[in-house]
């Protein structure tokens, strides 16, 4: 398996926006919810939770799109790319979309969520499968389980 050297750097389509990460990801994940599947225009968005110290925006302004509530997520606006999101009342960590990192093929999401709204053929090699999301102090042992799988 590829494996994630730091710090990664990544971007949008058009490049008008740039990231970079320097801390290895907390959790990885896929989620098929229906929201998920009309953002990404696809059949399930993917995330790495990255620390927010470990995270920067070194080129460009994104713009805040999809559900403009709680939870914010971040596009270039110029070519719209789906780039990260901030969720909802937690600030030490950013759900980053790994495919915008230059070098993505290190990714496989080690969680999957939503599954009770997946489209019937859809599958992914995580090692837990959730119908809606883990329980909030389910995060703790996977946060500490996906770790020790990355060694
Ligand atoms: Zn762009
Ligand atoms: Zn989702």
């Amino acid at each position: 398996m590829p494996t994630l050297a730091l710090p990664a750097e990544g971007g949008c389509r058009c490049g008008r926006v740039r990231l970079k990460i320097s801390a290895m990801p907390l959790l990885t994940m896929a989620c098929h919810c229906i929201g998920c599947q009309l953002m990404s225009s696809s059949a399930y968005s993917l995330s790495a939770a990255i620390p927010s110290e470990g995270f920067e925006v070194t080129k460009g302004e994104p713009v805040i799109g999809g559900l403009h509530g709680a939870s914010k997520h971040y596009f270039c606006g110029y070519c719209m790319t789906w780039m990260f999101t901030r969720p909802e009342a937690i600030d030490w960590f950013v759900n980053l979309r790994p495919t915008m990192l230059d070098d993505h093929a290190w990714f496989a999401p080690f969680i999957e969520t939503w599954t009770a709204e997946k489209l019937p053929w859809a599958a992914t090699p995580a090692v837990h499968s959730y119908e809606a999301l883990p329980a909030f102090e389910e995060y703790e042992g996977l946060v500490a389980e996906y770790a020790r799988t990355q060694g």
